[in-house]
């Protein structure tokens, strides 16, 4: 027993060692690929011995606890706000305030830190290991999340070095902007309303039930601050690097300043740098670094005296608004869309902004010929942030949202707890069922060659296609006679759609459009169930039980296939010929595949783009989507963009070319 005890302790031990390389030093030393072999093996010891389990054990980052709903708790120590401002006069004023309790000759030095913008938490650390996560909440007690922020691989479940006994950490979880572009590209594959921005994508992410759902979140947590009692550390400089020798992921970007002058060179000198950092910040904190000359400060009812955020001003405009257009998209969500009258914002003309839903328009209580203000900060579609009230359009054009679909006119439902209203039209509506068979035909989906968005709304207008089985009934005499449609591309559009039959499982399944299961998702049921059948006729339960799969997800499988629309469309398909189960391929491993992870780009003469991503994974290597320091390999074919090759180059990852490549799959195993 204890030999086994002793095993799962250097497991444990080894296992958040490599975390912290991987993480916090992005410096692996071990494959990803090793990485979950010992991580598996380590779960099965824990499995069959759970009298040796331990709360911060590594295979806590992968989720599993549900929390219905989250604790209330106190703040040992209070959470403060910041004091801010957008201008530099305001800061020379501060420090004149400094002064007056400070003295007028007192050195005062300054930390100047960036300010990220994600959702606040303090983290309490007791012998070293992560005992409680709670939001910042009112700021005197917040939220337990420590289930969820337990997933969040960049916070250290055991620290290292020389740490006090007990004390606690504050810092921001924020969302890096390739995370959030890729939960996007998801979300647009799924046809539901974009999320807005990292912030608030970042702290939803943080309140939701099912903890293996925030394990996939590719959330990150910076820290900037130490509470607790003997800490041994007497400035906030000394402070950050304590916490980065603890493990903590402390980005360098801190400085320490001597003067309000020097504070203004960091200022400038991050007003442009900011907008190519890998995640977002609203402005700059400046601290007093003395933590003696804090004390002495002290704190106001809101924000300590000692420390101001520095806000850089977001570019905005004001411009007229000329009317609301409502975008129904292929769930029925929708989205209502302010059209303005053109106006220039940092260098591109903006003509429509996101309005977002109900809620947002009542808050505004925005009236058509209103003059609008109109930001393009962070997010990635411009918003009105305000209304010119002293300029208000008449409020009998007051904005009062739709209540029938636009399109087909059905009433529109919102669900108790959702923002969104819904066209529930889903098999009629125009924009629903031409969305349904975009997505299906789409790159990612079914990549039907020869068929475009275009050409599937001309089809449908023609009253030739209204559902994706109808594709597999066209015939060439009914296309040929439409505007436009060349004999040719006819040909092409047929032989593309009759390729498409030899999809495998898992496009297909993407392909059907099944709310929140995006192609992740589909691969994931189509490796677990094998058929269409048999997934159709699994249980809520089962679903479930899947790996990686929440309650909505398999709420929604469910659902789907209870219709009897959709089992109807589902045999036509099967009719056509479509794959409907997943085919056993046997892998045949590579050495130098394995646990290796491939960026592919750029076309290929010997082989697709495609092709080539399946054989990677056939040989046992992992496809990531764009060039990260975890890169090993960058296949490069014709056209691949410089920017691509220029990060991978810089990041040192290996550049295969074709021709290269080949060699390299040549090599023996
Ligand atoms: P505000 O929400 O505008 O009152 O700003 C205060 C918040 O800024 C704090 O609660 C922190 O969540 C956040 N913040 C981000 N970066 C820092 C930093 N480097 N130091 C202190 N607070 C920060
Ligand atoms: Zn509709």
């Amino acid at each position: 027993m204890e030999e086994i005890k002793n095993q799962i302790e250097s497991l444990r031990e080894e296992l958040h060692d490599h975390n912290y390389r991987y993480y916090i030093l992005d410096d692996p030393i071990i494959s990803d690929y090793e990485f979950d072999q010992r991580l598996k093996k380590l779960q099965n010891l824990e499995e069959q011995y759970p009298n040796f389990a331990d709360p911060n054990s590594p295979s806590q980052r992968v989720g599993g606890g549900v929390t219905k709903s989250f604790e209330t708790v106190p703040h040992k120590y209070p959470m403060y706000s910041l004091s801010n401002t957008y201008s530099k006069e305001e800061l020379i004023q501060w420090e004149e305030r400094l002064r007056k309790t400070l003295g007028e000759e007192a050195r005062i030095d300054y930390t100047c830190e960036l300010k990220f913008d994600g959702a606040s938490i303090s983290l309490s650390y007791e012998k070293g290991a992560l005992i409680k996560a709670i939001t910042r909440g009112d700021g005197v007690q917040g939220d337990n999340i420590t289930t969820n922020v337990k997933t969040i691989k960049t916070i250290p479940l055991k620290l290292k070095g020389n740490y006090p006994a007990f004390f606690e950490i504050r810092g921001e979880i924020l969302l890096p902007w390739e995370g959030f572009n890729k939960m996007n590209e998801e979300r647009a594959a799924l046809g539901e309303p974009l999320y807005r921005n990292p912030r608030n994508t970042a702290s939803g992410s943080l309140k939701l039930q099912d903890s293996r759902v925030v394990a996939q979140r590719p959330l990150s947590c910076f820290l900037y601050s130490l509470a607790g009692e003997n800490l041994s550390v007497s400035t906030q400089f000394e402070a950050l690097q304590k916490a980065r020798e603890w493990g903590f992921k402390v980005p360098d970007s801190a400085q320490l300043v001597d003067s309000i002058d020097a504070v203004f060179d960091f200022i400038t000198s991050w007003e442009e740098k900011r907008k190519s950092l890998p995640y977002e910040i609203d402005g700059i904190v400046i601290k007093v670094n003395s933590l003696f000359q804090q004390e002495e400060l002290g704190f106001t009812a809101k924000a300590p005296r000692w420390a101001m955020a520095y806000k850089y001003k977001a570019e905005q405009a004001s411009t007229c608004l000329n009317g609301i257009h409502y975008q129904v998209g292929r769930t029925g969500a929708i989205t209502p869309v302010a059209q303005l009258e053109p106006v220039l914002i940092s260098g591109t003309t903006v003509k429509r902004a996101s309005l977002h839903n109900a809620d947002q328009i009542e808050k505004l209580d925005i009236r058509i010929g209103d003059t609008v203000y109109v930001e393009k900060g962070g997010e990635i579609i411009p918003k009105i942030t305000g209304v010119d009230t002293q300029n208000r359009g008449h409020s009998e054009d007051r904005v009062v949202f739709i209540e029938n679909c636009p399109e087909c006119f059905s009433p529109l439902k919102r669900e108790k707890g959702e923002a969104q209203h819904y066209c529930i039209n889903e098999l009629s509506c125009p924009p629903q069922q031409i969305g349904k068979i975009q997505h299906f035909i789409g790159r990612k989906a079914m990549d039907i060659e020869g068929l475009g968005g275009e050409t599937v709304c001309l089809l449908y207008k023609e009253g030739l296609l209204s559902n994706i089985a109808d594709l597999y009934d066209l015939k060439k005499e009914q296309i040929l006679p439409i505007e436009r449609m060349a004999e040719k591309s006819v040909a092409n559009l047929l032989e593309g759609i009759e390729k498409s039959k030899a999809k495998p499982f898992a496009k297909v399944l993407f392909g059907l459009g099944i709310r929140y299961v995006g192609e992740t998702v589909a691969k994931k049921l189509a490796k677990e169930f094998k058929s269409i059948d048999r997934l159709a006729e699994a249980s809520l339960e089962s679903l479930i039980h899947t790996e990686e799969i929440g309650d909505r997800i398999a709420q929604s499988v469910v659902t789907y296939f209870a219709s009897p629309q959709n089992q109807l469309q589902i045999e036509a398909l099967k009719n056509h010929g479509l794959q409907m189960e997943s085919i056993q391929i046997e892998q045949d491993f590579h050495e130098a595949f394995v646990g290796k992870k491939f960026v592919v780009s750029g076309v290929f003469e010997t082989f697709s783009r495609e092709e080539l991503k399946v054989e990677i994974e056939y040989l046992g290597g992992k496809i990531a989507s764009s060039v990260s320091s975890k890169t090993d390999y960058l296949v490069a074919g014709e056209g691949m963009g410089p920017s691509k090759k220029e990060k991978a180059e810089k990041l040192g990852v290996v550049i295969l070319d074709e021709k290269s490549y080949l060699a390299f799959k040549q090599k023996p195993s």
